[in-house]
């Protein structure tokens, strides 16, 4: 088929650089003139696994970049939106969608046959029928169901793995005003004929993907709060706890042949410094401000999005039980981005983490092996950013573990018979207590 994608973040070129792979003529669309040419060129603005070499191979073939979203609209059969959707402070911002609605309706107007339009950025539920629908009317002059179809199409890609989640899909989510906007989508997908798939109203697609990320982030606050009761009643570690509750059936299945495998949802009952990211933050508080507008408040979504916000000042917490005084302390992050394999920094915990220790006088430095433009960028100006790890732990006091990049396993053989051996605050539990010489978790009492 012939595809249109607006927007070309990590959604967009993601599934752009995906659907050509899959065998569909691609183009994506972007404001940004510096972007389109990169990627006209084979190479990514993003840091995402397995990106590059697939551009390299594919762009000038099967997919290539445009500022021209009109031209792009009419040399194609479906246009998927994927541009931003923020929180505003109140609500989800939907500027972006209303605008790429309006520019793809105008391109409708020229054109004379049938074309699907669908949603594939994370928006409150109803946003499909009662936004885009009406805009795109209007823009186009024409009437959905009739001259257009329209769909919504949530994605389920996690960044750092995005690639392969998108080609390894575990399910598929389609919307539909009508049996015809979905089958133009179960097209799209045709080569993932296997994957569960689920075709739906577009509200109800919506609501997927917000419960979704609600039930993650839910159980990584729930992860933190037992944390924190851990080690506020001492001698018992979150660790030792999760290993224990993960042996449960319901999260560890024993196969036939008496292998355990352990569910990934066990990857987020895991205990750290919170979650982060341009997903579970702005979701969770766009749905409960959501619901709140239909009378429906979120008690309890409100406590996960707290326990988060919280979870910094943790860590602030552990460095004064073992420093005492912060003021003019040396203190490392180790990692910036919200996660490994990317170098995404939206909302990540190192920016809440590094405002209160320069609030309390600590020297920060930081470094990260991928974020390095995208966290100097987003860390205040006072963090002083180094090239490698080696360096990071020269004349420090404490380091902060805040993204669990393997190359943190290294730690360990840095401090190996260093006197003057900094405390390490594992802020994600990836190293040996033992294995350092001054250790302290979050959830552990030491
Ligand atoms: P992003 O900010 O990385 O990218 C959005 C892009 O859209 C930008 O490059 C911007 O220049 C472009 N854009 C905005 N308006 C445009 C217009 N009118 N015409 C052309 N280009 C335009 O965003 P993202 O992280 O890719 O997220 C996009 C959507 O997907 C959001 O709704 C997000 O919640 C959702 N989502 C994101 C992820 C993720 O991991 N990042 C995963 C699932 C869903």
């Amino acid at each position: 088929m012939r595809i249109s994608i607006i927007g070309t973040g990590y959604v967009g070129l993601v599934s752009g650089a995906c659907f050509a792979e899959i065998g569909h003529d691609c183009v994506c669309v972007d404001l940004d003139p510096s972007k389109v040419e990169r990627i006209n060129r084979g190479e990514t603005p993003i840091h995402e696994n397995g990106l590059e070499p697939m551009l390299k191979r594919l762009v000038g073939k099967r997919l290539r970049a445009t500022t021209d979203l009109r031209q792009a609209v009419l040399d194609s059969d479906i246009t998927f939106i994927a541009v931003g959707t923020p929180f505003d402070g109140q609500r989800i911002d939907l500027t972006y969608i209303r605008e790429a609605a309006r520019q793809i309706g105008e391109a409708l107007r020229e054109k004379s046959s049938y074309h699907v339009v669908v949603v594939k950025s994370t928006v409150v539920p109803g946003t499909t029928d009662d936004v885009v629908r009406p805009v795109l009317e209007q823009a186009s002059g024409k009437k959905a169901g009739a001259d257009f179809g329209v769909g919504m199409n949530p994605e389920f890609l996690t960044e750092g793995v995005a690639v392969d989640d998108f080609m390894k899909p575990d399910r598929i989510v389609i919307g539909g005003i009508d049996e015809r906007a979905i089958d133009a989508q179960r097209e799209v997908y045709k080569p993932f004929a296997n994957t569960p798939t689920l075709a739906t109203n577009n509200k109800t697609a919506e609501m997927i993907k917000y419960v979704s990320n609600s039930v993650l982030a839910t159980m990584i606050s729930f992860s933190n709060e037992m944390a924190n009761v851990c080690t506020a009643l001492g001698g018992v570690d979150i660790a030792d706890v999760m290993r224990g509750v993960h042996l449960a059936r319901y999260f560890t299945t024993t196969l036939p042949d008496g292998k355990p495998v352990k569910a990934g949802i066990t990857s987020f009952l895991w205990a750290g410094l919170g979650y982060g990211g341009s997903c579970l933050p702005k979701d969770t508080k766009a749905l409960s401000a959501h619901a709140a507008t239909h009378g429906q408040p979120m008690p309890l979504l409100d406590a996960v999005i707290a326990t988060n916000l919280a979870q910094p000042a943790r860590v602030v917490g552990l460095l004064e039980r073992h420093l005492k005084q912060l003021n003019g302390k040396r203190i490392a992050l180790l990692g910036l981005a919200f996660k490994p394999d990317t170098d995404d920094m939206r909302e990540s915990p190192s920016i809440g983490l590094a405002k209160l220790l320069i609030d309390k006088g600590v020297k920060v430095s930081a470094y990260d092996p991928v974020a390095r433009e995208t966290g100097r960028a987003a860390l205040p100006s006072a963090v002083a950013h180094h090239e490698s790890l080696d360096s990071l732990m020269q004349d420090i006091d404490a380091a902060v573990i805040v993204t669990s990049w393997d190359e943190f396993q290294r730690v360990p053989q840095l401090l190996a018979g260093r006197a003057d051996a900094p405390v390490i605050i594992d802020g994600r539990r990836i190293l040996e207590p033992a294995s350092v010489p001054r250790y302290e978790g979050i959830g552990r009492r030491s």
